[in-house]
C-alpha cells in the first residue's frame, strides 16, 4: 500500500475492478480490487495509527483545522471531483457541479467547524460522586458506500468520523471509486496523517464483507440497498458486534392535496426533481405520486409534459438533465418491471429517447405510470430508475394509508396550503424525513435517515452523526 493507503500496486488475489462509463459502455480504468487480506491489513494498520494517537489524541480544534484545509482543496479541485462522479456514475455534470460537490464540501466543512463544539455531559448525581460522561472515538471504523452519490456519501461519513478522532476505512461502490480516491489524496495534501483515511476500492462480496466481519472495526456505517444492509447486520452479529448504522432504500410518496396546484410550476418542478434527479436512482426519489382525485387529471398532464421536456443526453454536456442508468443490468430491471405493469393493464406515459445516443449507454426515458395493478413491482419495489406511479385518493386518511403502504420509510413530501393538514400528514406518515411544500432532505443541520426497512433513522448529518462515530464513557469520581 502506498502513502495514505490510497492506492495499491498489488493485491493478494489480483482481482480487478473495471470502471465503465455508463453513457457509452466504454471502460474508463481498471484498478486492483482490495482483497479480504488487504482489508485485514488496512484495519491492523489503522489500529496501530489509532493507538499511536497521532490523530485520536489531537485537540479536536486541530482535527477540524485539517479538515477545513481539505475543504479548501476540494474547492480548488471541484471541477475534477465533479467530472469523476459524472463519468463514473453517468450523472449529469451540472448536477455534480451544483449539487454533489458543493454539498460534499459544505458537509465536511460543517463537521470540521463543529469539531470543538460537541460537549460531553455531567450526570445529575448526588453529593457523593461526580459522573462525567465523555465522548470518545470508536477507533477503527468503516464506511461502505453506494454509487449514486459517490462523493457526497463519502463526505457524509468522512466529516464526522474523522472529526471524532477515528481512523476510517472507506469502501466505495465498485462502479464509482475514483472520487473517494481523489478525496483521500486531497486529505493527505491537507496534512491528514497516514493511515487515518484509507480508501479500499473493491467488490462488495469480498472487501465489503471483509469490513463487515473484521474484528478490529468497531463501527460501520452503510449506505446502500436493503438486501446488502441485511447481510452486513448479520456479518456484524457473527463477528464482533460492531455498531452498525444502515441507510438503505426507499419508495417515497409525494402527496398532493386538493389545493396543491396553487403552487403551479413550483409544484411541477419539485415533482420532476423528486422523481428524476439522478435518473430516479436516488434513495429519496419520490417514486409514488398520490394525488387528490379532484386535481389528478391536470397534475398528470402537467407532470408528464414536464417529464417529456427533460433533456436526455451526454452527462458531460452542461445542458443534460438526464443521463444513463448505472448499467445495463439496472436498465433490464427497470424495463422488465415497467413491461410487467403494462401487461397487467397499467398505462405508460413516456417520452421515448432522443436519437443519436450511444448504442451501449444504459439510457431509460422518464416514465409515468397510471393504473398500475395492486402489488405490482412498480408500486412496491425500489426500482431505482426514472419510473413514477400516479395514484389517486379522496380523503386525508386514504392519503396517509397510501403513503404508508410500503415496507420502506425513508422520505415523503406533502403539498398543501393548509398548515393543519400539512402537520397532520407529516405526523401520520411513517418516514424519517417529511418535507412540506418542497422536495427536500432538509439541510446539513437536520438529521437524515429512514424508518422501517429504510434504516435505523436519523443517523446522518447534524450533530446526530457524532453518535455513530463516538462512544460514551462514564467516569465516576467519588466525592467526599
Ligand atoms: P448495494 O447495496 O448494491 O451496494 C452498496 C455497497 O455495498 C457497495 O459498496 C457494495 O460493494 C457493497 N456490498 C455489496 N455486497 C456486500 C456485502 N455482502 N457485504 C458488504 N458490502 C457489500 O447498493 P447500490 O446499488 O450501490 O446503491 C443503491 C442503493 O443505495 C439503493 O437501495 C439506495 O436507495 C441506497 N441508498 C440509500 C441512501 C440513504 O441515505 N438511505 C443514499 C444513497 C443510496
Amino acid at each position: 500500500m502506498t502513502k495514505n493507503g490510497t492506492t495499491r500496486s498489488q493485491t493478494s488475489t489480483n482481482e480487478l475492478l473495471q470502471v465503465v462509463n455508463p453513457a457509452t459502455g466504454e471502460p474508463i480504468t481498471t484498478l486492483p480490487a482490495a482483497s479480504a487480506d488487504d482489508v485485514a491489513k488496512a484495519a491492523e494498520r489503522a489500529r496501530r495509527v489509532h493507538e499511536a494517537g497521532v490523530w485520536s489524541r489531537l485537540a479536536p480544534r486541530e482535527r477540524g483545522a485539517v479538515l477545513l484545509r481539505l475543504t479548501d482543496l476540494m474547492e480548488r479541485d471541484a471541477e475534477v471531483l465533479a467530472r469523476l462522479d459524472s463519468e463514473d456514475a453517468g450523472k449529469p455534470i451540472t448536477e455534480c457541479r451544483t449539487g454533489d460537490v458543493p454539498g460534499a464540501i459544505e458537509s465536511i466543512r460543517w463537521f470540521a467547524e463543529a469539531a470543538d463544539k460537541v460537549f460531553g455531559r455531567l450526570a445529575p448525581g448526588g453529593p457523593d460522586g461526580l459522573g462525567l460522561v465523555s465522548r470518545e472515538p470508536v477507533g477503527v471504523v468503516a464506511a461502505i458506500l453506494p454509487w449514486n452519490y459517490p462523493l457526497a456519501m463519502t463526505a457524509w461519513k468522512v466529516g464526522p468520523a474523522l472529526v471524532a478522532g477515528n481512523c476510517l476505512l472507506v469502501k466505495p461502490a465498485e462502479a464509482t471509486p475514483r472520487s473517494a480516491l481523489h478525496l483521500a489524496a486531497l486529505a493527505a495534501e491537507a496534512g491528514l496523517p497516514d493511515g487515518v483515511l484509507t480508501v479500499l476500492p473493491g467488490h462488495g462480496r469480498e472487501a465489503g464483507a471483509a469490513l463487515a466481519r473484521d474484528p478490529l472495526v468497531g463501527a460501520l456505517s452503510f449506505t446502500g440497498s436493503t438486501a446488502t444492509g441485511r447481510r452486513i447486520l448479520k456479518d456484524a452479529a457473527e463477528s464482533n458486534f460492531k455498531r452498525v448504522s444502515l441507510e438503505m432504500g426507499g419508495k417515497s410518496p409525494q402527496v398532493l392535496m386538493a389545493d396543491a396546484l396553487s403552487y403551479g410550476d413550483e409544484l411541477v418542478d419539485n415533482m420532476i426533481e423528486a422523481a428524476f434527479l439522478t435518473m430516479g436512482q436516488n434513495c429519496t426519489a419520490g417514486s409514488r405520486v398520490l394525488v387528490h382525485r379532484s386535481i389528478a387529471e391536470e397534475v398528470l398532464e402537467r407532470f408528464t409534459a414536464a417529464a417529456k421536456r427533460l433533456v436526455i443526453g451526454d452527462p458531460g454536456d452542461p445542458r443534460t438533465q438526464m443521463g444513463p442508468l448505472i448499467d445495463r443490468t439496472a436498465f433490464d430491471r427497470v424495463a422488465s418491471a415497467v413491461e410487467a405493469a403494462r401487461s397487467g393493464g397499467a398505462r405508460i406515459h413516456t417520452g421515448g429517447l432522443p436519437h443519436g445516443l450511444p448504442p451501449h449507454g444504459a439510457y431509460y426515458p422518464p416514465t409515468v405510470i397510471t393504473g398500475a395493478p395492486d402489488g405490482s413491482d412498480v408500486l412496491t419495489k425500489e426500482l431505482f430508475g426514472p419510473v413514477v406511479t400516479v395514484q389517486t385518493f379522496t380523503s386525508e386518511d386514504e392519503a396517509v394509508r397510501g403513503a404508508n403502504a410500503s415496507e420502506y420509510g425513508l422520505a415523503a413530501s406533502v403539498w398543501t396550503r393548509d398548515l393543519d393538514t400539512a402537520l397532520r400528514l407529516a405526523r401520520g406518515i411513517e418516514a424519517g424525513v417529511v418535507s412540506v411544500n418542497a422536495y427536500s432532505e432538509g439541510d446539513i443541520t437536520t438529521p437524515f435517515g429512514g424508518w422501517k426497512q429504510s434504516g435505523f433513522g436519523g443517523a446522518e448529518k447534524s450533530t446526530n452523526a457524532f453518535d455513530q462515530w463516538t462512544r460514551e464513557k462514564t467516569i465516576w469520581i467519588r466525592t467526599r
